[in-house]
């Protein structure tokens, strides 16, 4: 016995007329991939986008997220991950081996770091942090055990710009006199600020350039993701191959909403980018306030690393209170504020702030002793956030 439309029902013989045309990428859905015949079956290759055979492999959904942001980027290839700090593993377990050592830059964002100290290092892979706002310091960092060196700009936080080719340039010059029998030292760089839109991070010399798409990608503060874009055809097959076997995917919903981020990306970027320059400069005139962290500030270090090499800064800036504001005073500060929510992440529509300890989380000594504040501009309008900002200082200065 059986329900009569058992069969039929998962076995229908109708298919839809062919040529749909519409805005959005159609939503592809699998985990099987059917083939027509066991010689496509055992054929078809999956590491070249000549077609399908997994669903962790790809489908049409994810390999048109992948082209557009490897074209964001400016390169050739283009690997998805499941978030940004997958996306920032993913890299190191690509080019890293027993016995090799990570440089990180000091001001880095952290989770990367918590993997470099956890994992890495139980597996016998060394990590040092160097002062990326000091080319010398990498230089004299490297070792013949150097495998892979990560770059981020601005710093995590603390919003440094570092001056990026000088330092690829320190990585390219130990390669030339490691000459060709031993492995060269690989440049992978956290674009998740930039976003493909402030800078192209390959012309800048690095050779591996990594996205949170989490962060403007997205755009919604509602999906994770991360992506790794390469311009070399064997860095690429290293990555992808390391992927493959971790099995790291991303989920066809998750990859539509970021397909549809991307349409309005430049347009948010650019936004956010002037309500931000707005409030950072405001920011700075404002009792209390000992130091104001943005790249376009004057008086921000980096500045004019970021002036040579960026057209844009996107939606962050911290700003150091004075020491007098013990750190209750400044979370109260943080409280009062209604428009900035209380949060992780950014370049979502809702502004964001959160305090932090920077001696906490960097090894190289910091000039300030007051608490820091970093804030994340979104979509609202910039009048009405610098007016949350003067009523939460006048709460912290009363
Ligand atoms: C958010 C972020 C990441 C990690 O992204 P998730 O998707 O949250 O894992 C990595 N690097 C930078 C600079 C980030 O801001």
């Amino acid at each position: 016995m059986s329900d009569p439309f058992t069969t039929q029902l998962i076995h229908h013989p109708y298919t839809p007329p062919a040529g749909f045309d519409a805005v959005a990428p159609g939503v592809h859905k699998a985990s099987t991939v059917l083939f027509p015949n066991v010689h496509a079956l055992r054929t078809q290759e999956w590491k070249d986008k000549s077609g399908y055979t997994y669903g962790l492999h790809g489908t049409p959904t994810t390999f048109t997220l992948e082209e557009r942001i490897a074209t964001l980027e400016g390169g050739r290839f283009c690997v998805l991950a499941p978030s940004g700090l997958s996306a920032v593993v993913l890299v190191d377990m690509a080019f890293l081996r027993q016995g090799d050592e990570l440089l990180i830059p000091d001001n880095a964002y952290g989770p990367g770091k918590a993997f470099a100290e956890g994992e890495l290092k139980a597996w016998g892979i060394s990590h040092r942090f160097f002062d990326a706002m000091d080319p010398a310091d990498l230089a004299s960092k490297l070792s013949p055990a150097t495998r892979l060196v990560w770059l981020e700009a601005p710093g995590s936080i603390t919003l440094e710009f570092p001056d990026v080719p000088a330092l690829t340039a320190v990585v390219q010059e130990a390669n030339r006199q490691r000459g060709a029998s031993q492995r060269p030292i690989i440049t992978a760089f956290d674009n998740t600020w930039g976003a493909g839109i402030a800078f192209n991070a390959f012309e800048l010399g690095v050779d591996v350039s990594m996205q949170a798409l989490t962060k403007y990608p997205s755009g919604g503060a509602d999906v994770l993701m991360g992506s790794v874009v390469t311009r070399d055809a064997h860095l690429h097959q290293a990555v992808l191959m390391t992927h493959m076997r971790l099995g790291l995917g991303v989920g066809a919903n998750d990859a539509e909403l970021v397909l549809r981020g991307l349409n309005s990306m430049a347009v948010r970027y650019r936004a956010q980018d002037a309500s931000t320059r707005d409030l950072a400069a405001w920011m700075q005139r404002q009792p209390g306030v000992v130091k104001v962290l943005h790249p376009a500030l004057t008086d921000s270090p980096g500045h004019e690393h970021w002036l040579r090499d960026a057209r844009g800064a996107a939606c962050l800036f911290s700003v150091v209170f004075d020491e007098a504001f013990a750190q209750d005073r400044i979370d109260g500060f943080c409280d009062a504020l209604q428009l900035f929510r209380l949060g992780w992440s950014w370049a979502g529509p809702v502004s964001l702030c959160a305090p932090y300890n920077v001696s906490s989380i960097r090894t190289a000594p910091w000039p300030y002793k007051g608490g820091l504040v970093r804030f994340a501009v979104g979509l609202e309008a910039a009048d009405d956030l610098r007016a949350d900002l003067a009523q939460a200082l006048s709460v912290l200065t009363a």
